[in-house]
């Protein structure tokens, strides 16, 4: 184990992120130490740099969406062993102590650790995070889907379970980004009557093929008419942080319908109370959710299929991965790993998912495309049924071996490299495929997918 690891500073407020050489961290008195695998980049990592937390976490390390390998435990940690695959969200700890924690609210807690805030987050090799923090990864799961749920997707999975909407019950998300494309896979998955509003009809493809049934361009339709021809929403999830979007949502709703904010603005969501009283509506807000919850979250993604669409960057591009989260320039959600690049090369190349330290693991990839509307595209969305690939578990990956060659060689059975003329028809911006497919480390199948920008 080397005494150093690679990790992202922030020295002060706004200041540029740089990739370091920092002491390696070692765990104290209930604490692991988590070799992070990957780390997803949340909106929230941008309102920490720019000091909306304060001053107080800087020199700061961001990243609360952390997924790895518990590689050492402190003294007194009981229950959990070196190797064991975890996740930390934004939930980073409590103090078991304060009157919310011991009413069970733990998110509530008047002393809410948050990585990246109370200390050092996941834009690194190694972080060190109180037992309290962990949430088993289920098996069925990569570091790489992982990640995400810890912030992203347990806010949007207790967000929908907490409301009264029952299944078959109309519920629209507001915002098909990387809050909302979970948003509305769970919905879909829980058995709601799915609708998504999202600006413009370019998203309508991807919303619909994430599961929502209806589709509401708020460019072109009243966000309020449209939900009533549908019956009225019983709940509007909004998780776009666009206070105006959330305003005019509220007349979409059904009598005793409610408008969960989660979409974080410092701006005013403006409704009158005959908005509220009329139908007895509820608009209330909704944070995240414990370790244990975020380990509901993952166990039910697992059960569903429910995924989070990524866009993989390597820990040294992380200053690049956060500015394109900055400008919009993410469609859903981007992950950092500590090899990111040599996957995302080989998936540009080929369209599936390779290695990562020296295993085969599934990634979800990004893969490059162009709009060619006068032409058909014959790739569309690649379905690979999970069947067609057997348990194949291997060796480590030679260093040096040359990519196109050794990832051929791993090619289950049944699956062929795209022929040149194929990899030249790009699918469509915008379209969700399904292209990755390979081993996980634990031997498992497992297809993930990519979005096509
Ligand atoms: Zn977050
Ligand atoms: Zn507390």
């Amino acid at each position: 184990m080397t005494s150093t690891m690679r990790a992202v500073q922030v020295s002060e407020i706004n200041a540029p992120l740089r990739v370091v050489d920092l002491p390696q961290p070692s765990p104290g008195p209930g604490q692991v130490r988590i070799a992070v695998e990957a780390c997803g980049v949340c909106r929230t990592d941008a309102d920490m740099v720019q000091g909306l937390f304060g001053d107080e976490p800087f020199p700061l390390t961001p990243g609360h969406e952390i997924a790895g390998r518990i590689d050492m435990v402190g003294e007194d940690v009981e229950g959990w062993e070196i190797g064991e695959r975890v996740a930390v969200g934004w939930f980073g700890g409590n103090d078991g102590r304060c009157e919310a924690c011991r009413e069970g609210d733990a998110i509530n807690c008047e002393h809410l650790q948050v990585p990246g805030l109370a200390y050092p987050g996941g834009y690194a090799e190694s972080v060190v995070v109180p037992t309290s923090a962990l949430a088993r990864i289920p098996g069925e799961l990569s570091f790489v889907e992982a990640a995400p749920m810890g912030c992203a997707g347990v806010t949007v999975f207790n967000g929908l379970r907490r409301t009264s909407a029952q299944p078959g019950d109309l519920v629209a998300v507001l915002g098909v980004g990387g809050l909302g494309h979970l948003a509305v896979q769970f919905a879909d998955k829980m058995g709601f009557d799915t609708a998504a509003i999202a600006r413009g009809s370019d998203k309508e493809e991807s919303a619909r093929q994430l599961g929502a049934r209806h589709y509401i361009d708020n460019a072109g339709q009243d966000v309020a008419q449209a939900p009533q021809a549908l019956g009225g929403a019983k709940v509007v999830m909004a998780t776009v942080g666009a206070p105006a979007a959330m305003s005019a949502a509220i007349d979409g709703l059904r009598a005793r319908g409610e408008l969960v904010a989660i979409g974080v603005s410092p701006k005013k969501i403006e409704v009158s109370p005959m908005q509220l009283i009329s139908g007895e509506k509820t608009l209330r807000g909704h944070a995240s959710g414990t370790s244990q919850e975020v380990e509901e979250t993952l166990r039910f993604a697992a059960q569903s299929g429910v995924r989070c669409i990524s866009e993989v960057a390597p820990l040294q591009d992380a200053p690049q991965a956060f500015d394109n989260m900055v400008t919009g320039t993410v469609r859903f959600r981007g992950v950092l790993t500590p090899t990111g690049a040599t996957a995302l090369l080989r998936a540009r190349r080929f369209g599936w998912a390779v290695r990562q330290r020296g295993h085969v693991q599934p990634v979800l990839v990004l893969v490059r495309g162009r709009a060619d509307p006068g032409r058909p595209h014959r790739s569309g969305p690649v379905r690979l049924r999970k069947d067609a690939h057997p348990r194949q578990p291997r060796g480590p990956v030679r260093r040096g071996d040359r990519p196109g060659r050794r990832c051929a060689g791993q090619l289950p059975a049944g699956i062929h490299p795209p022929r040149p003329d194929q990899r030249r028809r790009h699918p469509r911006p915008g379209a969700v495929a399904r292209v990755a497919a390979t081993m996980s480390e634990t031997g498992h199948a497992a297809v993930s997918r990519a979005i096509v920008i």
